[in-house]
């Protein structure tokens, strides 16, 4: 018998518990499929991008996680504290599991405290908490500026600070108060965002708009009491809002566990998904320091390429799939129309021309994202 843990269950440790289960069906040898999670339910993130305009609802966003994983798997509710890779063993909280075979699958968080001042003088949706504040903040703006600003790279769904700016566009005229709301975007690089097609599309767009923007935006200090933004660059901008992406970081247990750059990303093999110096410890999702977006897409196609090892690796023929940078990001383009971008390590992204049917077929996605973490679709 194999016994195979996975840490974290959000949408990539979902998916591989689910596949693997399924998988385990067809095989001779017999797999034990555990999973590790500091909570009980399954959160679905970008969900809070509509959630701050009020068009998606906190119960929409959560399911218990037992209602979710194969009856199969062995869910243990416990927070995953040290990997002791020596001897086969994840260290949590409450006690010691064992396994052959491991999946790092922690994601990332976000740490608002690690730039100054922005705890106090910013705002974001990337966490519950802050999302239902923003909401409150959004509905309540007569006049004045909002900023958009990226606060620190690597950061969860890259496509994010472009989609809010334009569905804040939207969400203002709905509300009569755009005239009297500047949107001013801002972005660290020389364009308005690391994918040059997709910053070409933000450029097109912002101009038709009338959104401000500026670049080489490197946010070093938020000033709360005068409401001003100071970056590197030396620009000191003053705001009514502002909606930060905040800086990120890898889990704790990757820290203390050695298997982690500066940031806390999981060292990882871009094609095998295997974690640098281990054949038995894989990792996927946020959590690894792969050159590739920190996406739910990514996550679910990087669980059916562990799936593929891990079961190869049982079966003894050693690796038996590679990953290539697969991702698939929708992009909302306002309150009706979206676009998307399919992209891989050879070949970058190029968004298709924004339609209804892009934005309708996104707002089913988010409906239907439960079927993609049992591993149906
Ligand atoms: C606002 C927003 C919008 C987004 N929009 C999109 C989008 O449109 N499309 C898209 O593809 N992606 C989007 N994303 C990104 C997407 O949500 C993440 O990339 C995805 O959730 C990553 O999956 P994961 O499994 O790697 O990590 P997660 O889903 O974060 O799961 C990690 C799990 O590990 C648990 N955990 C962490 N540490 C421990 C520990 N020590 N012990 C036990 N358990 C632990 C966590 O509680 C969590 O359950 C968005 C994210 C945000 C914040």
């Amino acid at each position: 018998m194999k016994r195979v843990v996975i840490v974290g269950s959000g949408v990539g440790g979902s998916v591989t518990a689910n596949l693997l289960a399924k998988k385990a069906e067809k095989l001779e040898e017999d797999i034990e499929i555990t999973v590790i999670n500091n909570k009980d339910y399954i959160f679905y993130e970008p969900g809070l991008l509509y959630l701050i305009f009020n068009r998606m609802h906190e119960k929409e966003l959560k399911r218990p996680l037992n209602s979710i994983l194969n009856p199969k798997v062995k869910l243990i509710i416990d927070e995953a504290t040290k990997i002791d890779a020596e001897n086969n063993t994840v260290v949590t909280k409450n006690g010691k599991v064992e396994y052959d075979y491991l999946v790092v699958a922690t994601g990332a968080k976000v740490v608002p405290e690690e730039l100054p001042g922005l705890k106090e003088g910013g705002d974001w949706f990337y966490t519950l908490e802050g999302a239902k504040r923003l909401r409150e903040k959004l509905a309540k703006i007569r006049k004045g500026r909002i900023v958009v600003g990226v606060a620190g790279i690597p950061h969860k769904c890259p496509v994010a600070p472009v989609e809010v700016t334009l569905m804040l566009h939207d969400y203002l005229k709905m509300r009569g108060v755009r005239d009297n709301v500047e949107i001013f975007y801002t972005y660290p690089i020389q364009r308005l965002h690391s994918l040059e097609k997709v910053a070409e599309l933000a450029k097109k767009l912002y101009d038709e708009k009338g959104i401000k923007y500026e670049t080489f935006f490197n946010i070093t200090e938020v000033d709360a009491e005068k409401k001003k933004i100071i970056t590197l660059e030396g620009s000191e901008v003053e705001y009514d809002i502002f909606i930060a992406i905040p800086p990120h970081k890898g889990a704790d247990l990757i820290f203390n566990s050695g298997i982690g750059d500066n940031g806390g990303w999981v060292k990882t093999h871009r094609n095998t998904l295997k974690v640098e110096g281990f054949d038995n410890i894989y990792a996927l999702g946020d959590a690894t320091n792969l050159p590739v977006s920190k996406a739910g897409s990514v996550a679910h196609f990087e669980a059916e390429v562990v799936v593929e090892n891990i079961v190869g690796d049982i079966e003894g023929f050693g690796v038996v799939k590679n990953y290539n940078g697969e991702a698939f990001c929708f992009i909302e383009t306002g309150f009706n129309e979206a676009t998307y971008i399919k992209f891989d390590f050879d070949n970058p992204p190029v968004p298709v021309k924004p339609s209804k049917l892009i934005h309708y077929t996104k707002i089913a996605y988010n409906r239907l994202f439960w079927l993609t973490a049992r591993g149906v679709m």
